[in-house]
């Protein structure tokens, strides 16, 4: 990222959006809002984050950042085969979009919410809500077409 490029940060704590310098993502930075701590180690994620039933609304619905959420399951062969995108998405997305991926068979409370019926489903949060869903395996190119309003 260009220095003088700009990263966007919710603060976790008021949900406003704070603007913070790439030069200067490495300081602690303060909410201008509310003057809570912003979670800027978040800028630095280069690998999905696994999600549970238990840590769902902590790390998907209070999340800094939009959040990608894959919801797959171990004998699922598409799901199997968009592993590697996503590990590539968390990469070239940091510090814009937060990927996270959830076991349906293990976390079947989040599963039922979202009626996410058959898998691979995709599931796009922003601020606390539900913004988009993409089912089935998807191309990399659509899953990035679709996710250029949040980058
Ligand atoms: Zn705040």
């Amino acid at each position: 990222m260009n220095p003088n490029d700009f990263y966007t940060i919710r603060c976790t704590s008021c949900g406003s959006r704070n603007r913070i310098p790439a030069a200067r993502a490495k300081d602690q930075g303060k909410c201008g809002k509310c003057g809570a701590v912003l979670n800027t180690e978040e800028l630095f994620i280069t690998k999905p984050i696994i999600v549970t039933d238990a840590d769902f609304n902590s790390k998907v619905l209070k999340a800094p950042l939009p959040v990608l959420l894959d919801c797959w399951a171990p004998w699922c062969g598409p799901c199997k085969m968009m592993g590697p995108v996503f590990d590539q998405l968390a990469s070239e997305w940091q510090g814009r979009i937060r990927i996270c991926k959830l076991n349906v068979d293990e976390n079947p409370q989040t599963a039922a919410r979202f009626q996410t019926q058959s898998i691979p489903t995709l599931l796009v949060f922003d601020n606390g809500l539900l913004k988009d869903t993409m089912i089935g395996a998807l191309p990399k190119h659509q899953i990035v077409q679709k996710m250029a309003a949040y980058l």
